[in-house]
Formats: structure tokens, C-alpha cells, sequence
């Protein structure tokens, strides 16, 4: 549907783990022909290469901090797209499976609460921004990758409906887990991630508030796919 006369817009998506918005994300840079980049994987394979060279204490999930900024320029971050899927490679290597995992999900977020682990992937994301036909998905990529982006969501929906949605996600996938541990790992995420001083997690003052407990993922694309052709024509 694009074509030589529609504006290549900057797309920001930004809400609570498990909110479904890489999916309508993602689907909704397919239908358009953009570039899709998940952000929220930028943090899962840092911390998987922390956890991978012993800088993370699994009693507590403390960060051994200061070495992992030492090692920030041995981090290399980047995705593979083949058809509909894309992976994310970890110095090369498709990490994708493993940073979903739920020891990943347990660190990641006081690994995204470091200054310079930020300051490394937000210059990053904006780079791969550069150009524009792009939609990006995270926590802060309307108020800080991206202040300026023509288009921003930011998608809410209960704790409970989100654990709900990542056990199922995880079931699918063969993984053992329980609604319990999801649930406790979703709320101890949005706590981190909205309570840490750098950029928290917060909805940006022109972003457009979804709620999306009760939709059907067919729903919520549809409703995507509206506001961006809407955000297009105002243009
Ligand atoms: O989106 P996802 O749940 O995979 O993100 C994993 C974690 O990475 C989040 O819980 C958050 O701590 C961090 N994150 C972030 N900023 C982003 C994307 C993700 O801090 N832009």
C-alpha cells in the first residue's frame, strides 16, 4: 500500500511487557512494507551475554555493572530477517529462542536500568531510525529514541490478561513454567522499568493510549492499521 507519494513515518510503540505490541507491531510493518525492530531483544542479548560471562548473580539478579559497560563495545546486536521471521543475532550468533527464556526475562530488566546500557542501544535504535519507514517497539521509544515520531502507541492491558497471554506464549513454545512465576516476573518488570531513573517507562504526553484487555489480535491490528492511515493523510 505504499507507494512514491505516502510520507515514510517514524512509528514508536511503547507499553508493559507482554502487551501485545510486538505483535501488532510487527504485523503492522509487514502490511506497510517497514522495517520492524524490537527493541525490548536489544536488552535480551545484553543480558544474555551477561549472563553468559558470569556478570549477573543469580541469587539476587544484581548486575555486575561496571564490567558490562567495559564490555559494551564487544556487543555486537543485530537482526536477521528471513519471510516473516526475524531473529536476533548476538555477535552473530541467533540468539532468538535463548533470549526468551525465562532467566533472561528474570535479569533483563536491571540490565536495562544501566545509564550506559541505555545510552548504547537508544544511539542504536535511533540510527536504525534514521531514514524513517520504520516502526520500533519498547518502553521508551516515543519520549526518548524517538521524541518525534509522527506516530506513537502506547498499549496498557492488565497484569493478569498479560501473565495470561506470556504463559500461553510460552506453553506453545514447549517452555515449563507456571502462571504464578509469569505473573510475578510481569509485575516485578513494570515495576523496575517504570521506577528506574533513567527514561522509565512512561506514556509519552502525544502518544495515543491503547487499552487492549478485551481484543482480539485481529482487533487491535485492525485499530493499528486505521491510526496509521489516518496519521498519514493528516500529514
Ligand atoms: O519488550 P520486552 O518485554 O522483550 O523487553 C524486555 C525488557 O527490556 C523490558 O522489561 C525492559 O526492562 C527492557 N526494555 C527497555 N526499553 C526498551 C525495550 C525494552 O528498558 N525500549
Amino acid at each position: 500500500m505504499t507507494n512514491s507519494q505516502t510520507p515514510q513515518i517514524t512509528i514508536a510503540i511503547d507499553g508493559y511487557s507482554s502487551s501485545g505490541k510486538s505483535t501488532m507491531a510487527r504485523q503492522l510493518a509487514k502490511t506497510i512494507g517497514y522495517r520492524y525492530i524490537d527493541s525490548g531483544a536489544m536488552y535480551r542479548a545484553v543480558t544474555l551475554y551477561a549472563l553468559r560471562h558470569d556478570m549477573i548473580n543469580r541469587a539476587d539478579n544484581s548486575v555486575n555493572a561496571p564490567l558490562l559497560v567495559a564490555s559494551l563495545p564487544e556487543i555486537a546486536i543485530d537482526f536477521k530477517v528471513d519471510g516473516d521471521n526475524q531473529s536476533t543475532l548476538l555477535n552473530g550468533e541467533n540468539v532468538e529462542t535463548e533470549i526468551r527464556s525465562i532467566a533472561v526475562s528474570q535479569c533483563v530488566s536491571p540490565v536495562a536500568a544501566i545509564p550506559q546500557v541505555r545510552h548504547a542501544l537508544v544511539a542504536m535504535q535511533q540510527k536504525m531510525g534514521e531514514s524513517k519507514g520504520i516502526v520500533m517497539d519498547g518502553r521508551d521509544i516515543g519520549t526518548t529514541v524517538f521524541p518525534k515520531a509522527e506516530m506513537k502507541v502506547f498499549v496498557r492491558a492488565s497484569a493478569q490478561t498479560r501473565a495470561q497471554r506470556r504463559l500461553n506464549e510460552m506453553i506453545e513454545k514447549g517452555i515449563a513454567t507456571t502462571f504464578e512465576e509469569i505473573l510475578a516476573n510481569v509485575v516485578s518488570r513494570d515495576h523496575i522499568d517504570e521506577t528506574r531513573d533513567e527514561s522509565p517507562l512512561r506514556c509519552a504526553d502525544d502518544a495515543i493510549v491503547l487499552d487492549n484487555s478485551v481484543m482480539s489480535v485481529e482487533e487491535q491490528n485492525n485499530w493499528l492499521l486505521d491510526l496509521y492511515k489516518k496519521v498519514v493523510a493528516s500529514l
